[in-house]
């Protein structure tokens, strides 16, 4: 089934499968069993981050698959916390701490959690992911909930342009704006609540209805809508037959009639918080 996933080839040539699992709010032993049978169900892209508290549980999963290193795609994320701001020998004390919970000598892809604007440290702690990829332990790096604003900071201030920005995305909150920006700039947009939680999404009567024209099922939709607008897809679950299940989307397709009809359910409301004003300790 993995040989099903088509790749992306991010700015810097490097390839990424367009789906992976996260595991967000999976508990570390608990990862282990859920990326388990993920890899097993043919996934071979994984987005955990050091906040998430699963990159032991995940990294157990990955040695125990006996999947080569090359074939598997591991994304992890910078939680730069604390008061301070943030300098390079901290990026790389949580970074190398990454990297040992994984049990990695490098990932694919490393990101910095979000923003936080107002510290007025991005550009300081990008320079030191430069560092990190130009070192090779990150095959690519990137940011995630970054502001096309922050973005152009980035741009304008640094010389690495981000190979992806990931996003709260889903039908409900489509971020028009952001992804012409990033298309613009050559940074892939990747989708996280790609099924927008499983709150409510997922029984709106448009998307049952073309669940049931396909004979699929309404995550099944929804993540094809994700891979036909071109989006990087990190569907979490841990229950067995849904991991199976959010895979399989690469044998059919929604057709204008489809698209036309998910393109109105844009409310243009987050679920989570939002990244302009959004700070943490
Ligand atoms: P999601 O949109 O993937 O929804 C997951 C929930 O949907 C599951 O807990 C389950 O309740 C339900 N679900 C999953 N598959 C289903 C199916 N086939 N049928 C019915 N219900 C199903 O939400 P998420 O976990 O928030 O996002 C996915 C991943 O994105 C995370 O695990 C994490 O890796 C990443 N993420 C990143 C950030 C960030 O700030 N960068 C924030 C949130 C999430």
């Amino acid at each position: 089934m993995s040989s099903k996933v088509p790749s992306k080839t991010l700015n810097n040539g490097v390839e990424m499968p367009q789906l992976g699992f996260g595991v967000w709010q999976v508990e570390d032993e608990e990862a282990t069993r859920a990326v388990g049978t993920a890899l097993e169900a043919g996934y071979r892209s994984i987005d955990t981050a050091a906040v998430y508290e699963n990159e032991q549980g995940t990294g157990k999963a990955l040695a125990a698959s006996g999947i080569p290193r090359d074939e598997l795609f591991v994304t992890t994320k910078l939680w730069n916390s604390a008061s301070q701001t943030w300098q390079r020998d901290d990026v790389m004390r949580e970074f190398d701490a990454s990297l040992a919970k994984l049990g990695l000598d490098y990932v694919d892809l490393y990101l910095i959690h979000w923003p936080r604007a107002m510290r007025d440290d991005f550009l300081a702690i990008w320079r030191t992911f430069e560092e990190i990829a130009s070192s090779g332990r990150a095959k690519a790096i990137g940011v995630s909930n970054f502001q096309p604003a922050h973005l152009r900071r980035l741009l304008d201030e640094t010389s690495v342009v981000p190979a992806v920005n990931q996003i709260e995305l889903h039908p409900q909150f489509q971020q028009s704006e952001p992804r012409a920006f990033h298309a613009e700039h050559g940074i892939a947009t990747e989708a996280w609540s790609p099924l927008g939680q499983g709150k409510g999404l997922l029984e709106v009567p448009t998307i049952v209805a073309i669940a049931q024209k396909h004979d699929r099922t309404p995550a099944q939709v929804v993540l094809r809508w994700h891979v036909q607008l071109g989006n990087i897809v990190i569907p979490k679950s841990v229950t067995p037959s849904r991991i199976r299940e959010n895979l399989d989307v690469f044998g059919f397709e929604l057709d204008d009639e489809d698209l036309t009809a998910i393109a109105v359910l844009d409310e243009g409301r987050r679920l989570g918080p939002n990244p302009d004003t959004f700070d943490y300790n």
